[in-house]
């Protein structure tokens, strides 16, 4: 796996977190672990799909779970983090 791939998964994540005041998992290993199954999906798909959830096969279908998916919102807002806990709600104002 070219270490390259990883580190583009986590400046995009960086830049999202930036964007929407969203915070990384703090935990390196948790965190590098799902930045790791994004670029490996970059890499062998072509997109960074979701590592946490089960691809249909389907690229239409499946542009729903390219990250940010469109779970995120919901599930930050609800339950404080992403389904792959990359990321997290940041500190309210
Ligand atoms: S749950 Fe959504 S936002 Fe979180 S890592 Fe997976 S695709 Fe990205």
């Amino acid at each position: 796996m070219n270490e390259d791939g990883i580190e583009e998964a986590r400046s995009r994540a960086k830049q999202l977190a930036k964007e929407k005041g969203y915070i990384l998992n703090v935990d390196e290993r948790q965190l590098e672990a799902v930045l790791r199954g994004l670029a490996r999906n970059q890499e062998r798909y072509g997109a960074g799909y979701c590592p946490c959830r089960i691809r249909s096969g389907d690229p239409k279908k499946d542009q729903t779970i390219i990250c940010p998916c469109v779970h995120h919102e919901k599930e930050i807002e609800e339950e404080g983090a992403c389904h792959c806990r990359l990321f997290f709600k940041g500190p309210s104002e």
